[in-house]
């Protein structure tokens, strides 16, 4: 396929992005290349890969940004400019519109796990993952089965029980992750508010549990004093309130469109409830003063609790 071998000869000749294969036989102990993006080209589609190291944020008073969002930025750009090295060649590329989850598995690049996140050797689930294809209509996928056996420890450790014996039976609902994607801390049980914490963005508990992540979770970074200075929840709070400032100092983790201020911010609340109301009275008076009405019907809300 002409296409394919010529899309092969180009991504040799780029220097922002790494040959999948040149990891052929490195275990997820020896990975240890977190800032590359790794290609892997079959005559259908192309995969984009970039590894990320998890985070630990233990202290409360900073809100947790799941390292996967900055790592994702970075892979959309590297996505774009490898389009570009394409269009100049006259190679058409398309979108992948398949699930990329179920297509990894299909073509047995990765391996679907009960907490229904694919596994793709040395990266562990800690990647992000861009799929273009040759073709503009692509075939549907079968539905995959998970491979955990004996280990329930994603079940145990999910502070907010959205795991369950089958990737199938996961409960997307019950799953922080879709919470921040949409629906609003406040309108969830004191319980599961609790089990949110601190997390703004993001929630990396099953994944660090899993033992087939082990080498990469023992990778894991404590976040340096400038990660600490801007999601300090204070901080944080403040620059929610414009969205000049959100985008400014926040941009390049969650892009310009990927969270809205008003959504980040209500997670903020969140966590300096759960890190003592009291603390954050000030600047929650503050903010109440502000303008912005989706803030203040917010602030009100919590005036209930
Ligand atoms: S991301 Fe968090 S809430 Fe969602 S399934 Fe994993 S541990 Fe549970
Ligand atoms: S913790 Fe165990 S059950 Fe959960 S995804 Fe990992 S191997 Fe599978």
């Amino acid at each position: 396929m002409e296409e394919y071998e010529q899309a092969k000869n180009i991504l040799k000749t780029l220097s922002f992005v790494v040959s999948y294969e040149s990891l052929a036989g490195i275990s997820t102990e020896q990975f240890d290349d977190f800032e590359s993006v790794f290609y892997k080209i079959d005559e259908e589609y192309i995969y984009l890969f970039k590894p990320y190291r998890p985070l630990l944020v233990e202290n409360s008073s900073i809100g947790f940004v799941d390292s996967y969002y900055a790592a994702y930025q970075t892979l959309y750009s590297v996505k774009e400019r490898v389009k570009s090295a394409f269009a100049e060649k006259n190679v058409q590329v398309y979108p992948c519109l398949l699930p990329y989850k179920g297509l990894m598995v299909s073509k047995k690049i990765g391996s679907l796990l009960r907490n229904t996140l694919v596994f793709v050797k040395p990266f562990g689930t800690f990647f992000c993952v861009e799929i273009l294809s040759f073709r503009e209509k692509q075939e549907k996928i079968a539905a995959s089965e998970e491979v955990c056996e004996d280990c329930d420890k994603c079940i145990r450790f999910c502070p907010t029980g959205a795991i369950a014996q089958t990737a199938k039976g996961f409960r997307v609902e019950r799953c922080i992750r879709f919470w921040q994607n949409g629906i609003l801390p406040v309108s969830v049980s004191d319980e599961d508010r609790r089990a949110i914490g601190n997390k703004v963005l993001g929630c990396n508990i099953c994944q660090l549990v899993c033992p087939l992540n082990k080498n990469i979770s023992e990778k894991a970074i404590n976040p340096d004093a400038d990660y600490n200075a801007l999601f300090n929840l204070e901080t944080f709070a403040v620059n929610c309130m414009s969205k000049k400032e959100f985008k400014e100092n926040y941009g390049s983790v969650f892009g310009n469109n990927y969270i809205r201020p008003t959504r980040a911010f209500s997670f903020v609340l969140n966590a300096m409830i759960n890190d003592g109301k009291e603390k954050y009275q000030k600047i929650i008076d503050l903010l109440k003063s502000g303008q912005n009405e989706q803030i203040k019907k917010m602030l009100e809300e919590l005036e209930e609790i």
